[in-house]
């Protein structure tokens, strides 16, 4: 018989958290046939009512130990500071063999909080789709989000090859590109271009909305400036973004001291008058655009 590389179809998945990546998820698989069943758990009732309603999911469960019971693929979407608690929960019922994953945007502290509930003969295989909106909740998900996009995996050494290659080609199956690393580099990867940015978007929003009335009003009617891709930024879940922080403190850290180092090189550069310095600064950005449409990631 042909090899057909991994087996990328699952029987039950269960998916706790049912929120913008939990649905997107659930979606992208039935548009492709890859499980039988789609159990799933989100903490509010109205949230459970909605995915069933909606029909991306078949069943909901009562709590995250039930969701898991009798499932090959558990998917932890929730916002990652509720990772340690979900699998504390859940790690005694999950199957032997089965394989659980999540889809947290910061990965060490998520390997720290999840891995030591994983039982022996249950496979870890840490993951984060680098692919989202700034909507949330079950209402938000689409089935093509992680198409054309990446998803970075992080398991840890020793981690059974069979249940990351079949990892691997579900997001692949799913239209995403893997990519696979440690799980620290990953955090100082995103607190640069996923971390950052966010927190300059809240940053400059917040800023603009201390300003007195009159000057407020403007800012609205003239958004179109620069300010308004900011305020879409800044319109991601809060509670998600939060945990992203406290999780990710060091790498995010570290990255904000050296944009502060720069900020403060252009805010010189304006204070004297150095056009010359500026416009080598924005050529050079001007050039990391061009790198990004090329990639095919704009
Ligand atoms: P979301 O739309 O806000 O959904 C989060 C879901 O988690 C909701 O269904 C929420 O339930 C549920 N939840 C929260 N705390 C819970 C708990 N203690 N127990 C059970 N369920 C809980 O967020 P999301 O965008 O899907 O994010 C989920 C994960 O994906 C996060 O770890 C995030 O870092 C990661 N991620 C997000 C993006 C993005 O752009 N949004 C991209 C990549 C990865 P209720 O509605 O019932 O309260």
């Amino acid at each position: 018989m042909a090899d057909n590389g991994p087996d990328i179809s699952f029987e039950r998945v269960a998916l706790i958290g049912l929120g913008l990546i939990g649905s997107s998820l659930a979606w992208a698989m039935r548009a492709r046939g890859l499980a039988r069943d789609y159990v799933g758990f989100s903490r509010s009732e109205a949230t459970r009512s909605k995915a069933l309603e909606l029909g991306f999911i078949d069943r909901a469960a009562a709590s995250a130990a039930e969701a898991v019971a009798g499932a090959d693929l558990v998917v932890v979407a929730v916002p990652v500071g509720a990772s340690g608690s979900i699998a504390e929960e859940i790690g005694p019922h999950l199957a032997p063999g089965s394989i659980v994953t999540d889809v947290g945007s910061v990965k060490q502290a998520v390997v720290d909080a999840i891995a030591p509930h994983i039982p022996q003969g249950v496979h870890f295989v840490p993951g984060h789709p680098v692919a989202g909106t700034e909507h949330s909740g079950p209402e938000a998900g689409f089935a093509e989000l992680f198409e054309g996009r990446w998803c970075i995996l992080t398991p840890v050494q020793g981690t059974d090859p069979g249940a990351v290659a079949r990892i691997t080609a579900l997001w692949r199956a799913l239209g995403s590109e893997v990519d696979t690393m440690d799980a620290r580099h990953h955090d100082m990867v995103l607190a640069i271009t996923s971390h950052l940015p966010h927190l300059i978007a809240y940053t400059i929003v917040g800023t603009a909305t201390d300003l007195e009335s009159s000057l407020k009003q403007e800012v609205i009617k003239f958004a179109a400036g620069g300010f308004r891709d900011f305020t879409r930024i800044a319109a991601s879940d809060p509670v998600m973004w939060r945990d992203v922080f406290l999780a990710n403190r060091e790498a995010v850290l570290e990255m904000l001291g050296r944009f502060d180092e720069d900020l403060t090189a252009l805010q010189r550069a304006i204070r004297y008058g150095d056009g010359d310095k500026l416009e080598e600064i924005f050529a050079a950005s001007r050039a990391v655009r061009r790198s990004i449409l090329e990639a095919g990631q704009a």
